[in-house]
């Protein structure tokens, strides 16, 4: 049996947008920005995309700008909004979340390279940034502060809201990463309150390769490409519009499947949560159990190494992520987990599984029982684990 369980790395193209995307890529293949008739065709299917992802995010289609990824869009909102406010005058200060995305995390220290000064807020043991903390540390030479809705790794909710109100009352701007959240959140920028946001498509059951950057209309930040006159002026690059027209259509169909999707989703998790903390022990959840979003479930299994647990399980035909899946290859331990006060051995042990709409049941099951034979053959290796168990007396 093969399953996915690692949708917070990306998930499958929904059939229904690759039909929509095809003929985008054959037969209306016209640059979107030429004059002629192939051109017009394409740019009105981007014109449309561009609608149709505006009135999701309830804004005006052209505060939409598209870019390659969600990374792209969390460089060009943290960078351009930093280095326009510093040259307006405008402040030197750059606040972001201790767990967000490396997309954002690098972004900053480049910053901080700049001459900026960045700031982190912490998070609680539940992975939730506290109010009370922006409000210690921002100043009205605040430039930008960025905090994600939802956290890849843990997938614990951000009170948005309130954390941009306290940025507007001291003149900086607020961006949100929104990649995590799209299949399960509803986004409302005028709700949320956001200066700008960015969504990713492939995390949504869209193509990979294409993102998008809210930026409220008013807000100025510098570009990051500079090339044509792409998306009025503000992103050179040929458009990309089978990518786009094919994130228009993932929105819209999670959009109007999100209710339905959710309630699946959250009962596999929940069931395969409640199996693993009943039927394993030593092991830690992380993150808040109320304020998250439906497809994650991460835990810490004290003794055994996330990599040993991650590639029996993939021998056994199950795909998860061990710390941040944007962050693998690298064997240190999730920045996320660590800023939740998580002991750096026990976050050592930690995998992210992440359930997605197609997963059933009966995987869930699977992937349970895989997983209580896999800790425990790997504890039985564990001399530390012995020892514990008051097996093993000398080590
Ligand atoms: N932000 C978050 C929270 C993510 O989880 C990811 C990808 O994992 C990104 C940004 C980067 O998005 P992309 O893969 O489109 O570059």
């Amino acid at each position: 049996m093969n399953i996915y369980l690692d949708h917070g790395a990306t998930t499958p193209c929904d059939k229904a947008v690759v039909d929509k995307m095809l003929p985008f890529m054959t037969d209306v293949f016209g640059n979107a920005d030429s004059l002629h008739s192939f051109g017009r065709q394409s740019a009105k299917a981007v014109s449309q995309a561009r609608q149709d992802i505006a009135a999701v995010l309830n804004c005006q289609p052209n505060e939409v700008y598209f870019t390659a990824s969600g990374t792209e869009a969390d460089n060009w909102a943290l960078k351009g909004a930093a280095l326009m406010r510093k040259k307006q005058g405008k402040g030197n200060r750059v606040i972001i979340s201790a767990i967000e995305h490396h997309a954002i995390l690098t972004a900053a220290e480049w910053l901080k390279k700049q001459g900026f000064e960045v700031i982190k807020l912490p998070v609680n043991d539940k992975g939730i940034v506290e109010i009370a903390s922006l409000e210690q540390v921002i100043t009205d030479d605040t430039a930008v502060v960025s905090v994600m809705y939802a956290n890849n790794e843990v997938g614990t909710i951000q009170p948005i809201r309130e954390l941009c109100k306290i940025a507007h009352k001291h003149g900086a701007l607020f961006h949100t990463d929104c990649v995590q959240a799209v299949p399960y959140l509803k986004l409302d920028v005028k709700d949320l309150g956001v200066d700008m946001l960015s969504i990713s498509a492939h995390k949504f059951y869209g193509p990979k390769g294409v993102g998008a950057l809210y930026i409220k209309n008013g807000v100025r930040i510098e570009k990051l490409l500079h090339g044509g006159e792409q998306e009025r002026a503000q992103r050179g690059g040929t458009t990309n519009t089978a990518g786009v027209v094919g994130m228009a259509e993932a929105l819209k169909l999670c959009v109007a499947n999100m209710d339905k999707n959710n309630k699946h989703i959250a009962k596999l998790r929940d069931h395969f949560e409640s199996r693993v903390l009943k039927e394993i022990e030593f092991v830690r959840q992380n993150g808040d159990r109320q304020n998250r979003i439906p497809s994650v479930a991460n835990f810490s299994f004290e003794f055994v190494e996330g990599e040993g647990i991650l590639m029996l399980l993939d021998f056994s035909g199950i795909a998860v992520s061990s710390g941040s899946a944007c962050a693998s290859g690298s064997l240190d331990p999730s920045h996320v987990l660590l800023s939740m006060g998580v002991p750096i051995e026990i976050a050592h042990g930690s995998i992210r599984f992440s359930f997605g709409k197609n997963n059933t049941m009966e995987q869930a099951d699977y992937a349970a029982d895989k997983l209580v034979e896999i800790i425990a053959r790997l504890r039985q290796m564990s001399p530390l684990f012995n020892l514990k168990k008051g097996e093993v007396h000398n080590v």
